[in-house]
Parts: structure tokens; C-alpha cells; sequence
């Protein structure tokens, strides 16, 4: 029996991935999937789960979808990912109108499950080991054909007080490399230009399997394969190794911008937040990777509101921005998630926390503003990403930008310039915070 099946994936890259290999275990299985839910026989919501503002977003699609099956234009929906896993009692006693969950250690077993719906006769509720889940598999690519993600390892062992993934993933699991470079180098046969190497924490790799940080020697073996751009995101601080920063120095495709969630600067609440690092840790390694890599363009993730945050503490973190210059930051207000440590410790309120993330979104945008005017009258390598007919301008990504959270560049060509191919760029002016320029060659 053949049924067609849709699928929304929320959350982060890593999630995306998961659905990506959803996507090809239930083409494998002999269904169809549609883009649209409308039609299909059934609807998969691959949810996102770590922040009680990322569950508000899964359940609005949820009852989305419910809608569509009250009014007969969906049969079954399946709940997946991080809030099955977080709120499986909750989900199936909440929301009758969801037929089935799968939890975060059961993605493997979506076919079954759709089977089971379609039968009428189980309401299905598979929640694996997440410890010990599969991590491999075909994907079916939802990312435009030039650029795709390499999760190369699951769960986290770092367990940051106000964090509940490590509670959702797992502990931290690497994949073994030769399976990572076969799937790499399947991705770089179809096409894709662009590899982002992605995890909770990718600088881990490989110490779970041998006791020793194996990111720098899998760095050396994707950089033989026929991608152009190399893309790291989610180092922890302190895992930064000396053979790691001079792989990513000597590498001309490990592209040099380097994505390192801080979430604070303060040494009081780094080490309330069991964060391995102090201030003079974090400076000091800025230091160290802007000396040994040029052009370096940081990325990073704060936290504003955090536990033991007072005025000046903030103020700190404030002046910590202003002073390393962090190129592209992530400024998230603390949410004190059910579950963790963070949640029961002394925090300011939310209107208060929030007030401090619009002034630390100030003090970023500031830094962008004095970035993309230092970076004004340059000639860069662009990924051409498509045409905006509203501008009347292509538009694509320079190394300094990250698909879906950076910015854009736009720029002007004489010819047309077709999509995945890199061209010259001069950079001319800024237009509504992002850059714009013409096509050099
Ligand atoms: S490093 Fe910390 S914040 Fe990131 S996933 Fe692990 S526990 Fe969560």
C-alpha cells in the first residue's frame, strides 16, 4: 500500500538532518512525499523542543495541521523530534489529534509508524534509546542543491545548566569517519559546493571513540573532496586545539569563520552555567584565532538574562562585545526551561531579560554596521544564491555569511548569473544592513 506523506521540520540544522533521512527512509518504503500537507494521507511535524518558545511554535503547527484534518485534507498527523522526546505524555494526552510520536531515538522508525497510523488500529509511540540511536542513513536534500549539512556527531556531554539537549539527544555519540567521508563524498558528487560541518559540539569529535580530538584529521580528509567552501559552526571554547586552528589557517576550503557559542562572559555565571571557560579564556582565544587565521569572522551566542546577572554583569557582557567584535552573534533572552538547574536558580524577570536582549542587539549591530563599512571598497568570492526581482538584484553569500542566519550580499552583474556558481564581488554600499556591490568577473 503506497501513501503520501508531507513533512514540516522546525528547529536547528541537526533536526533538519534527521528529516532529511526521514524523508529517504519513507521513500525507500515505497511512499510519496508532496511539499504540500494538503492531500496528503499524512503529515509529519518534525519539532523543535529545547525552549518553551520553540515548543509554542510546534504545537501552533500541530493544531495547523489538525485544522487541515478536521476539514478532511489531511488523514494522520505524526509528531517527531525534540518535543516528542521532551513532552511525549503531554503530546498524546493534550493533543488527540495527533495519531502517532516518535521520539528522538526513533527516527528510524518512521515507515513502521506511518504503517501503523494508516492502520486505524494503534495510536504509535516509539521513544528509542536515545543514548545509542542510529545516526547514519540516505537523505533526501531540503537544502538548495549547492550547499548541505554534515551532522557529525549526536547528543552533548557538556550539560550547560540551562540546557536541556543533552536530556532530548543523548550523550555525545561521534560517527565513525570513514561513514562521514562516504557520505561527504556522495554529497560533493551531487553537487554541493558548500559543506557545513555541524553537531551540538563538533570540536568533541572523535574524543567519545579514542580520547583524542579527531576534528582537525576529519577537517584534513573532507578537504580532499571536491567541495570549494568548508563551514564550521558549534565550537566549544575550551576544545579549540592548537592542530585545529593551524588545520583551519593552512586549509584554503575550511572557509575562516568560525562559529563559537560563548552564551556569557561573566566568571560568575559561566561557572553557575558549568561553562569551562572564563573571560580571560574566551579573550584570549579570540586573540589567539585572529592572530593565526586572517580575515576571521566570528560568530557566537549570548544569553542575556542569565542567573546572578546583575546590572553590572550585563554591563560586562556589553563591554565584552564591544571589545571583541564579534562579527555575527546569536542573542538569545534566557528562558528557564522545565528540568534544568539554570531554572531554579536566581534569574532576573523576563520583561527584564528581554529589555537586556534588545540593548545587547544594539551593541551588535553597532559591530555589523562598523564591519560592513570596513569591508566597503573589497573584491570577495560570492555564492550566487538567486535573483531578487524586488531589488532587481542577485543576491548570494560571501565566506562571512551562513546560509538561513547571516545576512545576504546584493549585487549587480551585467549577464545573467546562474544559482550555485561563485563570482567576484566589489563591495559598494549597504542597503538595509545588508551588503551590496557589482559583479567584478
Ligand atoms: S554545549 Fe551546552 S548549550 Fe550546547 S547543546 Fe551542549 S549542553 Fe546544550
Amino acid at each position: 500500500m503506497s501513501y503520501t506523506v508531507s513533512f514540516i521540520s522546525l528547529g536547528c540544522a541537526k533536526n533538519q538532518v534527521n528529516c532529511e533521512q526521514m524523508m529517504a527512509t519513507v521513500q525507500a518504503a515505497g511512499y510519496t512525499i508532496q511539499i504540500q500537507p494538503e492531500g496528503a494521507d499524512v503529515v509529519v511535524v518534525n519539532t523543535c523542543g529545547f525552549l518553551a518558545s520553540a515548543c509554542e511554535e510546534a504545537i501552533g503547527n500541530i493544531l495547523e495541521m489538525a485544522e487541515l484534518k478536521k476539514a478532511g485534507k489531511v488523514k494522520k498527523i505524526l509528531v517527531t523530534g525534540c518535543m516528542a522526546q521532551r513532552y511525549k505524555e503531554d503530546v498524546l494526552k493534550e493533543l488527540p489529534e495527533v495519531d502517532g510520536i516518535l521520539g528522538t531515538g526513533s527516527y528510524g522508525d518512521i515507515a513502521d509508524a506511518i504503517r501503523e497510523v494508516m492502520s486505524d488500529t494503534v495510536r504509535p509511540c516509539h521513544m528509542g534509546n536515545i543514548h545509542t540511536a542510529g545516526q547514519s542513513g540516505e537523505r533526501i536534500l531540503s537544502t538548495p542543491p549547492w550547499y548541505a549539512y554534515l551532522r557529525i556527531a549526536e547528543g552533548c556531554d557538556n550539560h550547560c545548566a540551562y540546557c536541556v539537549i543533552p536530556s532530548l539527544r543523548g550523550k555525545y555519540r561521534s560517527r565513525p569517519m570513514e561513514e562521514l567521508l562516504e557520505e561527504a563524498a556522495e554529497l560533493a558528487d551531487s553537487g554541493v559546493k558548500e559543506l557545513l560541518v555541524i553537531a551540538q559540539d563538533i570540536t568533541r569529535y572523535g574524543t567519545d571513540w579514542s580520547g583524542e580530538h579527531k576534528l582537525a584529521e576529519l577537517l584534513r580528509e573532507l578537504c580532499k573532496l571536491d567541495f570549494h567552501w568548508i563551514r564550521l559552526h558549534y565550537l566549544y571554547p575550551d576544545e579549540i586545539t592548537d592542530e585545529l586552528i593551524d588545520t583551519i589557517a593552512r586549509e584554503e576550503k575550511i572557509l575562516p569563520y568560525l562559529d563559537i557559542p560563548m552564551q556569557h562572559c561573566n566568571d560568575t555565571i559561566l561557572k553557575a552555567m558549568n561553562r569551562r571557560d572564563t573571560k580571560a579564556d574566551l579573550v584570549a582565544l579570540v586573540d589567539k584565532l585572529r592572530s593565526r587565521i586572517p580575515n576571521l569572522v566570528l560568530r557566537t551566542s549570548l544569553i542575556a538574562g542569565l542567573p546572578y546577572e546583575d546590572e553590572a554583569a550585563f554591563e560586562e557582557l556589553c563591554q565584552f562585545l564591544r571589545d571583541e567584535r564579534i562579527e555575527r552573534a546569536g542573542i538569545f533572552t534566557f528562558s528557564p526551561e522545565e528540568g534544568t538547574r539554570a531554572a531554579l536558580m536566581d534569574h532576573v524577570d523576563t520583561e527584564e531579560a528581554k529589555r537586556r536582549t534588545e540593548l545587547l542587539v544594539d551593541v551588535q549591530s553597532d559591530i555589523i554596521d562598523d564591519y560592513h563599512d570596513s569591508i566597503l571598497g573589497q573584491e570577495r568570492e560570492v555564492l550566487c544564491e538567486g535573483f531578487d526581482p524586488q531589488a532587481q538584484m542577485f543576491f548570494g553569500r560571501s565566506y562571512a555569511e551562513s546560509p538561513e542566519i547571516d545576512g545576504r550580499i546584493y549585487f549587480t552583474a551585467d549577464d545573467q548569473v546562474e544559482a550555485g556558481t561563485f563570482v567576484q564581488v566589489r563591495f559598494t554600499g549597504v542597503m538595509d544592513g545588508e551588503i551590496t556591490g557589482e559583479m567584478v568577473s
